[in-house]
């Protein structure tokens, strides 16, 4: 068993400054982290104060972090009653103790499950507070992590997928859907869609081959597993745009999916790029200037803010996608410093 496995590291999935925490029992004896930021978890003992140091730090002093249940008793207190069912979690005193004996964090474990299972992934709500992961040391000859980009409709998802395969088209690939439409002159089978018949659909569906599927026009449209399957066997970064509730299909360590959420900047900035709408707006519009209304800003706004609190265990970066040139950069650097990093952070459960 390597030294990490005695370890537990967890990733913060929101952002915490003790000098803005009155309820903090000592400002200097608590660290602050930002989400995202992986941290080792030296003590559980305490039922309302954890103690963590930043990775790599550990031979810094470790401070008090919020505990899983302070948080989430907090994200309450500021929620309508009617949007959070809390469950607790305590961990039986044995292994709280086998946590500091350096044995498996089973607890850590149950603790992510409960987690993931009363948010997003099945439908409740709970805020996110951290999640247990592992250090995943990527060879060259592994495949690629799928990248899978989500955010409301008219963000900019679209646009920032399509710059990214400009950009590289040999690194970056994208999948091609089935439908059961009739193809049209100018397509090509295997290169704009598959194009098979309702029966095959329909079966598909039942065999659970499809990551997403829905009808429109009277037809059925799809993204098969299999079609990610092929992006990755290239040798490519296969990029993916789904609803977050979708990703649960894709949640395995055999496509160790890096999450993007996109998300729109405040109202009034959205405002002032109006101008900029073609850009925000989905790939197919892109001909055409769509100016959005009011309602279309406050209604991403609050898609965004919904995704987020369902499903925002499950993001490995969110970029504010306000201007669309500065949003790409932002992604095309943050895939590359993924890449490129010796260790990636990644799901315990996608290991253990
Ligand atoms: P077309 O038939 O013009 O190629 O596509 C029409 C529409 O089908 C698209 O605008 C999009 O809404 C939908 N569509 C295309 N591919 C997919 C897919 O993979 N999944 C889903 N759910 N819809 C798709």
């Amino acid at each position: 068993m390597s030294s990490n496995k005695k370890k537990l590291f967890l990733r913060a999935l929101f952002d915490y400054d003790p000098d803005e925490d009155p309820a903090v029992p000592c400002k200097d004896a608590a660290v602050a982290f930002k989400r995202g930021d992986v941290l080792q978890v030296v003590s559980m003992e305490d039922d309302t104060w954890w103690q963590a140091c930043h990775l790599g730090d550990s031979s810094t002093r470790a401070g008090l972090i919020p505990s899983q249940q302070l948080h989430e008793r907090r994200v309450a207190l500021q929620r309508p009653k009617a949007l959070f069912k809390p469950r607790r979690v305590k961990p039986p005193a044995g292994l709280r103790r086998s946590f500091r004996l350096g044995r498996k964090s089973s607890w850590a474990r149950e603790v992510a499950r409960s987690r993931r299972w009363s948010t997003g992934v099945h439908g409740s709500i709970r805020p996110p507070t951290y999640i247990e992961v592992m250090p995943y040391h990527k060879d060259s000859k592994d495949r690629h992590r799928l990248v899978v980009l989500v955010g409301p409709n008219g963000v900019g998802v679209n646009e920032l997928k399509r710059r990214l395969l400009i950009s590289d088209p040999d690194h970056y690939g994208v999948t091609v859907p089935h439908t059961t439409r009739e193809k049209r002159r100018q397509e090509n089978e295997g290169v704009d869609y598959h194009f098979v018949s309702i029966h095959m659909f329909e079966e598909d569906i039942l065999n659970h081959r499809f990551i997403e599927y829905g009808r429109y026009n009277g037809h059925y449209y799809g993204t098969s597993l299999d079609s990610v399957h092929r992006v990755m066997a290239e040798g490519k970064v296969c990029l993916l745009d789904v609803h977050p509730s979708k990703i649960k299909h894709v949640y395995t360590s055999e496509f160790k999916p890096y999450v993007v959420f996109v998300k729109p900047p405040r109202i009034e900035e959205l405002r002032l790029t109006r101008r900029r709408a073609k850009f925000l707006c989905d790939e197919e519009d892109k001909n055409s200037v769509r100016i959005f209304s009011e309602e279309d800003f406050e209604d991403m706004i609050d898609l965004a803010e919904t995704m987020e609190r369902q499903c925002g265990h499950l993001f490995d970066k969110v970029i504010v996608n306000g201007d669309i040139a500065v949003a790409f950069r932002e992604l095309k650097a943050d895939l590359k410093k993924v890449e490129e990093a010796e260790v990636q952070w990644i799901p315990a459960e996608w290991i253990c």
